[in-house]
């Protein structure tokens, strides 16, 4: 078949379906008052919990830091890519989590890749939420371990599926709070089924962390879990961190084996310094930014308040992810559109992202937002969707 014909069948595929996607582009900072593909808006879809990605602190940390050790890193961790920015950082992060050490990946698609695939072989067991991460999906595949998916947040389904596995280790991961759904995960009860079957505990903590537990420690922390329940944790630095990257974080001895076997780390060059010490500086806000959490959480209250008042039927979640469910996609993006006209960003996630049928608004909330924004986007939820968007107009 030729490369041409290959494509554009496939891009047919995917126009038939209703399912192509294009990127804005996004002029200046990606802040909640922003400029997409020229035109005003307010981001409610990004996952900047803390309102720290267009922080001047941390340009100027990422600035300074270029200035001392340039940009590249120009090789591997392994070979001469570990920045001393690195391991400081890796430090601040082991101590923010509460674990001995941590191990900084690119990016944390990397990590879910590296550490469930040099955790799991062909003859171990990955036990997985269905409602996973992509990125842990995927680590269990390139692991070539038997997968076991159960449904979402059940811990009893979670206990069949460990029963059923046969020789072999046993791998129990979950996100802690959900991309799509922004519940959170059953921790306490899995950390025990997981002692229970003799099962490693893998936590993907990447939207726990920055806006739950102690310090901003993350789900994890929240619900007391130590390295024994959770051995496996980890972490991203893009998120409520404002920076880039992502780490784990465990016991001295699983993070050494980790960084001897993590096949996206070993093959990959090293983060830059910089962003490393960007990244630092997010976490030590991030750490001591009490105040920013108390209002994120102020905020959801009162995004969640607001909608029930106008009869808009929310997702449980009491994490800055809202979704609000509209099941046929066509109509999710039509008043995702709508809402753009009103000056508004909310993203529509649809399938492949999620079921068919569960097409939803995913609407984000981040300490950089403020009261009179919550209101503005409630009373153009509101409206759009009182009004009815003429759900044939976008077919
Ligand atoms: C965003 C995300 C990742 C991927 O992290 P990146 O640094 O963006 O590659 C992994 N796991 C979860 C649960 C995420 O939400």
């Amino acid at each position: 078949m030729r490369l041409n014909d290959f494509c554009r069948q496939r891009l047919a595929d995917i126009d038939a379906a209703g399912r192509r996607r294009r990127r804005r582009v996004i002029d200046g900072a990606h802040t909640p008052s922003m400029t997409a593909d020229g035109r005003r808006c307010l981001n409610f879809c990004s996952n900047d919990y803390l309102g720290l990605a267009g922080d001047p602190i941390l340009s100027h940390a990422l600035s300074e830091a270029a200035g001392r050790v340039g940009v590249g890193s120009a090789a591997s961790q392994l070979v001469t890519g570990h920045n001393a920015e690195h391991a400081a950082l890796e430090a601040e992060l082991a101590a923010w989590v509460g674990r001995e050490r941590a191990l900084v990946f690119s990016t944390g698609y990397a990590a879910n890749l590296g550490v469930v695939s040099a955790l799991a072989g062909k003859r171990d067991h990955v036990v997985a939420d269905a409602l996973n991460h992509a990125s842990l999906i995927d680590g269990a595949r390139l692991s070539g371990a038997r997968k076991h998916v159960y449904a979402h947040g059940n811990v009893d389904a979670a206990a069949h599926a460990l029963s059923s596995t046969g020789p072999g280790q046993r791998l129990l991961v979950t996100d802690s709070v959900f991309s799509m759904d922004g519940d959170t995960a059953p921790l306490a009860d899995l950390a025990d089924l997981a002692a229970r079957h003799d099962a490693w505990f893998v936590v993907d903590d990447a939207h726990g962390l920055g806006v739950f537990g102690p310090g901003g420690a993350g789900a994890v922390a929240q619900a007391g879990l130590n390295s024994a329940q959770v051995p496996i944790l980890l972490g991203t630095l893009g998120k409520a961190a404002g920076a880039a990257g992502a780490f784990v974080a465990g016991d001295d001895l699983t993070i050494e084996m980790l960084l001897q076997t993590a096949r996206s780390l070993i093959f990959s060059t090293a983060m830059p310094p910089a962003v490393a010490a960007a990244a630092r500086q997010g976490v030590a806000m991030a750490r001591a930014g009490e105040a920013r959490r108390a209002h994120l959480h102020a905020l959801i209250a009162r995004f969640r308040a607001g909608a029930t008042a106008r009869g808009l039927v929310l997702e449980q979640s009491d994490s800055p992810i809202q979704p609000l469910v509209l099941g046929d996609e066509r109509h999710a993006v039509a008043v995702s559109q709508a809402l753009l006209a009103r000056g508004y960003l909310v993203g529509a996630i649809r399938p492949p992202t999620v079921a068919p049928g569960t097409s939803r608004l995913r609407i984000t909330l981040t300490a950089g937002h403020d009261e009179a924004q919550v209101d503005g986007l409630l009373d153009a939820l509101g409206a759009v969707i009182r009004t009815g968007v003429d759900r044939s107009a976008s077919a």
